[in-house]
């Protein structure tokens, strides 16, 4: 479903994503992890072209990425993105939030829309808020409207990048619930975090990043276990 080879991205004199290979399968939950500064947002934002690169490739479901236009338009519906800091219109309701991109980029007519909305509002736990505006939700029920209007354009990959570090804690779970439950949907999902349960848990395949390369990726059972990277066995020695 998503396919990067040999991506290199420079910010001046920085090289953030070095030489990075990555294949996602459809319906794998992959989980990045790292430290702070290896390059995990860029790697989120190359992939529904919120940045350039500077070499390699990057497809989407066999397709290499369109430069800009209407096609960028439909990429960035096909690759949903739910970010740390959620990202609504404050001055939308929590319904014309998850409508308003089916209706402008999709051309769904209003009242299909609205249909679809309400029920992913639902699925997500926060049927009864349609008609509030975010301000009014708290982080973990804004996080989930943001997850559903993701979900509205028919993604076919989700890309998270830390959708609870933002959150008070009695919240996290909440969310990762919602992920979860995406997960056993069968949604191609890449996911940048810091709840290693989740990522132990949930994903299909670990693939952890430190100065811009992907250093080491292995199934959670054996990532965990056994890490053979030094700056794996670092890493999670800080975290665990
Ligand atoms: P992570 O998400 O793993 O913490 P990022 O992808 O955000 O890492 O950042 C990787 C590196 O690129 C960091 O050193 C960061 O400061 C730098 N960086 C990120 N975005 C920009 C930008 N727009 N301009 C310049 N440097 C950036
Ligand atoms: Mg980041």
């Amino acid at each position: 479903m998503v396919v990067l080879d040999g991506v290199n991205k420079r910010f001046g004199a920085l090289h953030v994503l070095r030489d990075i290979d990555l294949t996602v399968a459809r319906g794998e939950v992959v989980a990045v992890i790292g430290p702070s500064g290896s390059g995990k947002s860029t790697l989120c934002r190359t992939i529904n072209r919120l940045e350039t690169i500077d070499s390699g490739a990057i497809t989407v479901d066999g397709r290499p990425l369109p430069e800009e236009g209407r096609e960028l338009a439909r990429l960035r519906a096909e690759v949903g993105m739910v970010f740390q800091s959620f990202n609504l219109f404050a001055h939308k309701t929590v319904l014309e939030n998850v409508t308003l991109g089916q209706i402008k980029v999709r051309r769904t007519p209003r009242e299909k829309a609205e249909r679809t909305a309400r029920a992913l509002l639902d699925r997500v736990g926060v049927g009864g808020q349609a008609d509030k505006y975010p301000a009014q939700l708290s982080g973990g029920q804004q996080q989930r409207v943001a997850i559903a209007r993701a979900l509205a354009m028919e993604p076919k990959v989700m890309l998270f990048d830390e959708p609870t570090s933002a959150l008070d804690p009695e919240m996290v779970n909440e969310v990762l619930e919602v992920m979860r439950q995406l997960a056993r949907d069968g949604m191609t999902m890449i996911v940048v975090t810091h709840e290693m349960g989740f990522a132990r848990s949930a994903a299909h395949r670990v693939v952890f990043m430190a100065d811009g390369r992907i250093v080491e990726q292995a199934p959670p059972a054996r990532f965990f276990g056994s890490p053979r990277s030094e700056r794996a066995k670092d890493f999670l020695s800080k975290v665990l």
